[in-house]
């Protein structure tokens, strides 16, 4: 639900700053900033003022909030209260309206009297966005305010990436793309889900170690995690093709042993590689095309480790190629899911902190 703002300023006096998405003004005697919460339907109201009894106040709250459904929270701390509302679907400009003179009503009745936020003092203050958030101050505190905000600007304009972090998260994030990829072949097909999951997790701890990232290091994430995809396909694909090898040796020394051999008598792997040679007729066409280099390659590739390092010359073997050709699609979702991984994630990770430190007083539309 959105507010109307033509309702809300008719009903409360209060303006609207278009910039900060947010209605300002007095409510009362009180300045006071309305503001739609992202993607919730909620609003945060916020009321300048000191109040004596701090502890009696949040006491009051704290019942009127248990009394109307539509509060999902109301606190005063710092001089300010803040309450923030659900935007019911019925009458949402005039619930939130009537909310927030209610709340300001209370607050005049506690004997809440505005004033600085920062000092206190009840004379020449002036409400502020401070972000987006509304705050009073006299102009002695904003001068000094300002000097602290243009202090926290160039903290974080000169805070430097941690370049051994980055490196340690995206190492992690590959290594996670890698694990879940592998894994999830073990399981069943590859999933696009798989390396979008484990490369979003990997620029959330390049950024949680890294501190601050930029565009070469996210990129550096994304390749990483590329290639932890396709080594989680490769390894998947070279355990198989072992196995498969196994078999194949098992039933070309059964044949050795014994040429005239009954398949009927063939067992575990040596009867599952006879049934793929000549299981049916396109398998049986594809067996005939089988050499003595092919032959010897079975020999030679019986583990994951040699099948690794030979996986595009087994792929050749012509009984093998419809491994070469799913490896390549599999090789093809990893990509697609990391590319997504990447577009999804890479504008928030590069955005870094959501405050600016923008300290401006509000403009009405
Ligand atoms: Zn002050």
């Amino acid at each position: 639900m959105k507010l109307h703002s033509d309702a809300v300023t008719a009903q409360t006096g209060l303006r609207y700053d278009s910039a900060a998405k947010a209605f300002f003004g007095l409510l009362g005697r009180f300045p006071a900033v309305l503001r739609q919460l992202p993607r919730q339907n909620a609003v945060l109201l916020q009321i300048a003022g000191t109040i004596p009894d701090a502890a009696q106040v949040n006491e009051q709250l704290r019942a009127w909030q248990e009394e109307n459904p539509c509060v999902l929270s109301a606190e005063y701390r710092n001089r300010r209260i803040g309450c923030a509302f659900i935007i019911p679907k019925k009458q949402p400009d005039e619930t939130v309206c009537g909310l927030a003179s209610a709340v300001t009503m209370l607050a005049a009745d506690l004997g809440m009297r505005p004033c600085c936020m920062s000092c206190g003092t009840e004379s020449a203050y002036e409400l502020y966005f401070l972000d987006k958030n509304g705050v009073t101050v006299c102009p002695e505190c904003r001068a000094e305010l300002a000097e602290k905000l243009a202090a926290e600007q160039e903290k974080h304009a000169q805070e430097k990436p941690k370049y051994a972090g980055i490196v340690l998260g995206a190492l992690l994030g590959a290594l996670l793309v890698f694990g879940m990829t592998w894994f999830v072949m073990r399981q069943s097909r590859i999933s696009v889900l798989t390396a979008y999951a484990g490369m979003v997790l990997g620029f959330l701890l390049m950024k949680k170690l890294g501190k601050k990232v930029t565009l070469p290091a996210a990129l550096f994430c994304a390749v990483l995690c590329l290639l932890g995809s396709f080594s989680g396909i490769w390894l998947h694909s070279a355990q198989s093709l072992a196995a498969k090898n196994r078999d194949m040796i098992s039933l070309l020394d059964v044949m050795h042993d014994d040429p005239d051999f009954q398949p009927f008598e063939l067992t575990g792997g040596a009867k599952r590689a006879h049934d793929m040679l000549f299981g049916d007729m396109e398998s049986l066409k594809l067996a005939s095309e089988i050499t003595d280099g092919h032959i010897r390659m079975f020999y030679e590739n019986p583990s994951a480790g040699k099948c690794l390092l030979h996986l595009p010359a087994l792929c050749r073997i012509p009984i093998y190629r419809a491994e070469g050709r799913e490896i390549l699609m599999d090789m093809l979702f990893g990509f697609l899911s990391v590319a997504a991984g990447t577009a999804m994630s890479i504008y928030p990770i590069l955005r870094g902190r959501k405050t600016a430190y923008l300290l401006r007083k509000p403009v009405a539309a």
